[in-house]
Order: structure tokens, then sequence, then C-alpha cells
């Protein structure tokens, strides 16, 4: 199940949209110096540009103080001419994660890491999906994954990737188990299911025996290591299942993909030409 063709496809729907709605704007707030952070912030610029969605780009040094980035989050906020706002996790060890991501608004919130947007994906009223776990459901629809009745295993709970992959796959109707590091026997769960979702950071976690023949994967897992990028999924796996994402490109190309059409909601909901029922 590759992504690269399905996330160029998304790229262009949103180019059409934001040509149609006269633009948009996406902000970024990156603290620090982590190498890997500005790569990705990198990409988001040059990505939203390249479809039309103008952007800001603001870089604070890690000096800067947990009052200073809260400051230009309400500035941002406050901003008309801004649409979407993210802040590039991790932040510095001196400063709240959860406090900063707190701090947008919800409607500007693309990442959807705000508690209304957790919690409006929670009753099934979702505005922002976080992008990861939106383009895995929209990668399994690709595919013609039925998602309806089916066992499925998500291994991993963190806010970001696990929860609301189990969210979306629950709305979609199957029966969704969350694995994690004090699960027992993690192997006798994804044995067990047609669909498993790996977002763990831990290389060829999942292996071929782990698998029922003809499930399908998806692996989430970005980790770097001496061997070179690895998934969370030992690639021996597409032996055994009946599909699964590679990593690179697979799951990766979607994610900034869907950010861009979260960016063109919040676009969108901010000029009043859309509506949802959990505000
Ligand atoms: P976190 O570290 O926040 O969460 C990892 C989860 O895996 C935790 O819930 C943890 O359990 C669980 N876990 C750890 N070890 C095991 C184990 N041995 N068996 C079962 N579960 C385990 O990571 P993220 O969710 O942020 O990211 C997961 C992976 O996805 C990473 O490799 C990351 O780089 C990648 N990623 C890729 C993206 C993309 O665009 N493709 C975007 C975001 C992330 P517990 O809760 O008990 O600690």
């Amino acid at each position: 199940m590759a992504g690269a063709d399905l996330a160029t496809r998304i790229r262009e729907e949103v180019q059409r949209e934001a040509e149609e709605l006269g633009g948009a704007c996406l902000a970024t707030i990156l603290v620090g110096d982590d190498p890997a952070s500005h790569i990705y912030i990198d990409r988001k610029h040059a990505a939203a540009n390249e479809v039309g969605i103008a952007t800001r780009d603001v870089r604070l040094p890690s000096s800067a103080s947990q009052e200073e980035v809260l400051a230009l989050v309400e500035e941002l906020n406050e901003d008309d001419g801004v649409d979407g706002m993210l802040v590039q996790l991790p932040l510095p060890e001196h400063m709240n994660e959860t406090l900063i991501t707190h701090a947008v608004d919800p409607v500007k919130d693309v990442d959807g890491f705000h508690p209304v947007n957790a919690g409006n994906l929670y009753l099934g009223t979702p505005l922002h999906i976080p992008a990861t776990a939106w383009g895995c459901m929209e990668l399994l629809a690709e595919y013609g994954v039925e998602v309806k009745g089916a066992d499925a295993v998500v291994i991993g709970r963190s806010e970001i990737v696990g929860k609301p992959m189990a969210m979306l796959l629950l709305a979609a109707h199957a029966t969704v188990t969350i694995c994690h590091s004090r699960t027992r026997d993690l192997g006798e769960h994804t044995g067990r299911a047609d669909i498993v979702v790996a977002a763990v950071g831990r290389p060829w976690l999942v292996t071929p025996d782990m698998i029922k023949p003809g499930a399908a994967v998806v692996d989430v897992g970005i980790n770097r290591t001496e061997e070179g990028l690895r998934g969370d999924v030992d690639p021996a796996v597409a032996e055994v299942a009946g599909a699964m994402t590679p990593v690179p490109g697979g799951v990766g190309p979607m994610t900034i993909a869907l950010l861009l059409r979260s960016t063109l909601k919040a676009a969108r909901y901010r000029r009043g030409l859309l509506a949802f029922r959990g505000h």
C-alpha cells in the first residue's frame, strides 16, 4: 500500500480547492535546533506553498521562554490572516508541550491535538483529525481494505497517532484492540487481527509470525538506525500480509498531504463555508 500517488492526488485536490477559496494560510512555530524538526518544517512549508497555501514560519531559539511561545500562539490565534497553526514537537525540555499545544485555537489547530478536537473525534464529530491517523485511514480506503466488522489492532496509544487511529477505526465500525508497552502477549492480539497498525517507534518489532495470513498491515514507524531508516514492521511481513505499507513511501507522504487538507478545512470553516456538528 504505497502512499506517494494517493498523497499527490490529495495535494492536487487541495491545490484546486485552495484556488477556489482564494488561498489559505498556515503558520508554524518551531522552537530549538532539532535537525529533524527543521527538516519536517521545511517540508511542510514547501508542500503548502506548492499547492497555493501561504505560510508563516516562526522559529525561536531553544533559549526562548514558555511565556514567549504562549504569547506567540495567542498572537497567531488572534491574527485574522492565519487559518491554521501548528507547534512542531518536540519542544525543548523546559516547556510544557500540553500547555502550549492546548493554547492553540481549536479551529486553527490543524494537528488536531487540542482537547476540543480530540474530544470531538471521540464523539464522532471531528473538525481536525491528526494527519497521520487520517492518512492511514485514507490508505486503507484507497486499497479497498474492508474496515467495517474487521478485527483491528493498533499498537501504540500516543495522543498523536495510536489513540486517534483507534478512534477512527472504531468510527468506521472495526472491532478495535489497543496494545501498548504493558500488553502481555502482543503476538496473540496481532495474530488474530485483520488490520494491524504499528505506531510504536521500535524497529521491526512486528515479525511475520505475529501476523495472520492475508491481514492488512500499516506501518507508521520511522526509526533511524545505523542500518538506515526502518519501520516498526519487519519487511518480511509482506510475505504473509495481504497488503502492507512500505517504509519509506507508505504512511509518511500521507501525513503532509492530510495536514494541507486540514489547513484548507480550517480556512473553509473560518469563512463560514463548512459546518461541523461538534462545536
Ligand atoms: P510514542 O513514543 O509517543 O508512543 C509509542 C507507543 O508505543 C506507546 O503507546 C508505547 O506504550 C508503545 N510501545 C512502546 N514499546 C512497545 C512494545 N514493545 N510493544 C507494544 N507497544 C509498545 O510514539 P508516537 O506515537 O509519536 O510515534 C510512533 C512511531 O510513529 C515513531 O516511530 C514515530 O517516529 C512514527 N511517526 C510517524 C509519522 C509519519 O508521518 N509516518 C508521524 C508520527 C509518528 P506505552 O504507552 O505503554 O508507553
